[in-house]
């Protein structure tokens, strides 16, 4: 039964990211009445690389936000690169075949998950906003989920779905999937000013006990982002008799020429975030009635630089899914077929991206992986052009899977 102060809705969204904003702009489009909730106040920070794939361009444009997106981004990135050692290598990041695809670019996240929530919004999306989802129950064929923000309110809906992200959960149950070795790895993120590196350039850093990505983002700045195994910062920080983020920039320094050369002189830019550990692997995108999209459903290592972008296009995969069944499921219909189906898709479309992520952290991370192949990309430069094509970066929309047999058809079909 629903109480009398209820709010009611077609459907429910946990978390205002890149997925949640993206599931919201894409129903409430499609007409159906979206409450999304986010915790936080935006603009916010995140520790992220900021990176968005060429091959989210087109979806960029289908939720309208590709101008904005244009308008604020940093250059386009045409190369990618590793720093190893005292080793710098360069190659073309592979093309994207498509007309409205161009480069990927980096926009700070305080912009970028923003501009996808002011677009749900303007697409009729109501954002229940700072208020955090505290309990979800299901009755009489619909969830009803408590909100907390400066009082508490009941929310209900036929569709809930659950776009929290990694770290915190909310009312969904834990779905633990990574190797213990990969929930070592914590995650650091800092911007930095007075830099010098090339502007088309994306270098890929690898370190002993972890992971990064430089690239120019929004308003001139450069982004710095890693992921280090917990006991290798430990020990950077009993070195350095430092804090945290002072310690993993001085070893990431000392283990990359090409970082020394680009930022040794530059000057940070804000503070340091942290987060993690990182929880990197396949979870379940769908799970007892809840539709899950972004890092929630599963998340790739971000040494591959994918994860906003898998975050919007799991939310598009599900909107074409919801959208399909919509009638059904309004009228209190099963969600379980159309959540196989889903978690069909999902695993289809970014099994592949999660694990060359997984294969490529562990070359990183690890000092005689690093040896052995340094020598063979500097001969074979194409290879990272290669591991970039596996981890998804010329993947569109349109070639996205289709369990359930429907037209891959782009998102006119509203
Ligand atoms: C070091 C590092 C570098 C990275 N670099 C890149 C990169 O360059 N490019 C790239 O594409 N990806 C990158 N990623 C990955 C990317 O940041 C994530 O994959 C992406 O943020 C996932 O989006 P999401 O919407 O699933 O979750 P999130 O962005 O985490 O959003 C979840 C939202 O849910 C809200 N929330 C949580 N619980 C509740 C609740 N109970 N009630 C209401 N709201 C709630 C949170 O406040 C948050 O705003 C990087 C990650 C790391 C760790």
């Amino acid at each position: 039964m629903v109480s009398r102060e209820t709010k009611a809705y077609d459907a429910i969204v946990v978390g205002g990211g890149p997925a949640g904003g993206t599931a919201a702009l894409l129903l409430s489009k499609a007409g159906w009445s979206v409450a999304l909730v986010e915790k936080a106040v935006f603009p916010r920070r995140k520790v992220c690389g900021e990176f968005i794939s060429a091959a989210s361009l087109p979806l960029l444009a289908e939720l309208g936000v590709d101008a904005s997106f244009a308008g604020a981004a940093g250059p386009p990135v045409r190369r990618i690169a590793l720093y190893s050692g005292e080793v710098i290598v360069d190659a073309p990041m592979p093309k994207v075949q498509s007309a409205g695809a161009g480069w990927g670019r980096a926009l700070g996240r305080e912009q970028f998950d923003l501009l996808l929530l002011d677009g749900a919004a303007r697409a009729g999306a109501h954002v229940w906003q700072p208020w955090r989802v505290v309990s979800a129950r299901r009755s009489g064929g619909r969830w009803i989920c408590s909100v907390a923000g400066e009082t508490t309110q009941d929310l209900s809906a036929p569709v809930l779905i659950g776009a929290a992200g990694s770290w915190d959960r909310g009312p969904f149950p834990s779905m633990e999937h990574s190797s213990r070795d990969d929930r070592k790895l914590l995650a650091f993120k800092a911007h930095f000013r007075d830099f010098s590196l090339a502007e088309d350039l994306m270098p890929l850093l690898a370190f002993p006990g972890g992971y990064g990505g430089l690239v120019n983002s929004d308003n001139g700045r450069v982004s710095l982002s890693c992921c280090i195994k917990r006991d290798v910062l430990d020990q950077c920080r009993r070195a350095a008799n430092g804090r945290a983020g002072d310690a993993v920039l001085h070893h990431i320094g000392r283990s990359c020429a090409g970082v020394r050369q680009a930022i040794g002189r530059a000057k940070l830019e804000g503070a340091w975030l942290a987060a993690g550990p990182i929880r990197p692997g396949i979870r379940a995108p769908y799970l007892r009635g809840v539709f899950m999209a972004g890092n929630i459903a599963g998340e790739a290592h971000p040494i591959i630089a994918e994860g906003i972008s898998m975050a919007m296009q799991s939310s598009w995969l599900l909107a074409r899914h919801l959208i399909a069944s919509g009638s059904d499921l309004m009228a209190g219909g099963d969600p379980t077929r159309i959540g196989r189906d889903y978690a069909d898709d999902w695993r289809a479309t970014f099994g592949l991206r999660i694990h060359a992520a997984a294969l490529f952290a562990r070359l990183a991370a690890s000092r005689r992986a690093a040896n052995l192949c340094r020598p063979v990309l500097q001969k074979f430069p194409m290879l990272l052009t290669l591991g970039a094509t596996l981890s998804g970066k010329t993947k569109l929309l349109t070639q996205l899977s289709s369990s359930s047999g429907q037209e891959s058809a782009r998102l006119n079909m509203y």
